[in-house]
């Protein structure tokens, strides 16, 4: 679904988003499987898998990085993560928490991002305690936050993911008040419905219940 022009939210086991302008950004692969669904939603609105000029992985979770292997194969894209993550995304060092093996292919990682980094002009927040090197992306031009599993919304609204999956559950929670405390209008988590508008405010509202 289109959230607002040239922002796209591809609904596969987790969300993953992709942005359009003179660049194609995707954040997020899916599963293992989900990667022909996200190179059908391409198609569909027109655009090859070396279109992509960037894939941005939020957080080494098979649900986000499973279709990193194949389609960086397909895009050839540069690929960014916090340097962290890094490690697991390439297998260089074994994830050390939940939820167990990583059922991902390792991809080498070809840009390692840092907390207050700018890549492609998108504000990088590292959110740690959902994983140790988990994102968060703020695109201040479109007042969007692409969040992956640094909130969700699901479950009766905006709050913490399962603490099935947080390595560190308070970090997690320390990570949504770091999100809220900037302002922006439209936000796109890994699970559960986008918000088009209000997103900051309503997260503001969400962390007071916490
Ligand atoms: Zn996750």
């Amino acid at each position: 679904m289109e959230l607002m022009r040239g922002v796209h939210v591809i609904e596969t086991n987790a969300n993953c988003a992709l942005l359009i302008d003179d660049r194609l950004i995707l954040v997020d692969t899916g599963m293992y499987s989900n990667a022909t669904e996200i190179l059908s939603y391409l198609d569909r609105i027109t655009y090859k898998p070396t279109d992509i000029s960037s894939i941005v992985i939020t957080h080494t979770h098979p649900d986000h990085v499973g279709g990193l292997a194949s389609l960086k194969q397909k895009s050839n894209a540069e690929v960014a993560a916090h340097r962290i993550e890094a490690d697991y995304i390439s297998k260089k060092v074994k994830y050390p928490g939940p939820p167990g093996p990583q059922r991902h292919r390792a991809c080498p990682v070809d840009v390692l991002l840092e907390d207050g980094d700018r890549y492609q002009e998108l504000l990088v927040i590292h959110t740690p305690g959902h994983t140790p090197g988990n994102i968060a992306l703020l695109d201040e031009a479109r007042s969007l936050l692409i969040a992956g599993d640094t909130v969700r919304n699901e479950g009766g609204g905006l709050g913490p993911m399962s603490d099935v999956y947080n390595i560190d559950p308070t970090e997690h929670r320390h990570s949504i008040k770091k999100v809220a405390a900037h302002d922006f209008e439209r936000l796109i988590v890994g699970h559960g419905q986008p918000l088009a508008e209000d997103a900051s405010k309503s997260l503001k509202e969400a962390i007071a219940r916490l």
